[in-house]
């Protein structure tokens, strides 16, 4: 469904963004307070816009209240990410997603209402680490502090084996839910169905029981 979002400060977090979001068909308003900046994104957004995110007016005419979505990607600048969240807050704007630059920042914008606080460089560190710890790890997502969801890559011991053969489920407390083939993806498997080589499994599971899988089942 097509979305109306908002991106606020179109450094490389913010442009890619709203470039991304774009391609995907996503109505944006682009802003910066950078006219240069502005000028590399129109061919990248439905509107763009020059303008001090910090100003309420400025927000107000841009008619900023009227999206669902909005994107603060204002690098450094702590106070300026802090207020511009703050009234998009104010304004009604139901969702708003900010990068921060740290812990602390985090901190604040969550205190001040942001929906969702990304740390970009901190956040790749962890996958980064979890791809360094283990190569069979292809990609991670932390659903909580003891929950992910890893897709790891097949190895000997498992291809030519069914799910039912391989019984992930009960020898290891994890969840196949989904097979990668190439560009096909096999979602809830079934258990008649056999692994190939180059096959990606997504797994679903404790990170102790996705760790054995890993160590002890592929
Ligand atoms: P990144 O780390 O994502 O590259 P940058 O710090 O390079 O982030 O970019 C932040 C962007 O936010 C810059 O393009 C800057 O012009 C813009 N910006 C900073 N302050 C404001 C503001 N008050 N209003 C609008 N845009 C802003």
């Amino acid at each position: 469904m097509k979305k109306q979002i908002v991106v606020i400060g179109l450094g490389r977090f913010g442009s890619s963004v709203c470039k991304e979001l774009y391609g995907m068909g996503h109505d944006i308003m682009a802003i910066d307070s950078n006219p240069e900046t502005v000028s590399t994104m129109s061919d990248y957004a439905s509107h763009t816009a020059t303008a001090d995110a910090t100003d309420e007016g400025s927000l107000k005419s841009l008619g900023v209240r009227n999206f669902e979505f909005a994107i603060v990607a204002i690098g450094d600048d702590l106070q300026a990410s802090v207020l511009c969240t703050l009234m998009l807050k104010e304004l009604g704007v139901p969702k708003v997603w900010v990068k921060a630059r740290d812990q602390q920042h985090q901190k604040i914008l969550e205190r001040i209402g942001a929906d969702r606080v990304i740390q970009p460089e901190y956040e790749m560190g962890v996958r980064t680490a979890h791809h360094i710890d283990s190569e069979k790890v292809v990609d991670y997502i932390n659903l909580s502090e003891n929950y992910s969801i890893i897709e790891l890559a097949a190895s000997k011991k498992v291809i030519g084996k069914t799910l039912g053969e391989l019984n992930i489920r009960k020898d290891y407390g994890c969840m196949i839910l989904a097979i990668k083939h190439g560009e096909d993806v096999n979602i809830a498997p079934l258990l008649e169905d056999r692994v190939e080589a180059g096959d990606i499994l997504i797994a679903m599971g404790h990170k102790d029981d996705l760790k054995r899988f890993e160590d002890k089942g592929l």
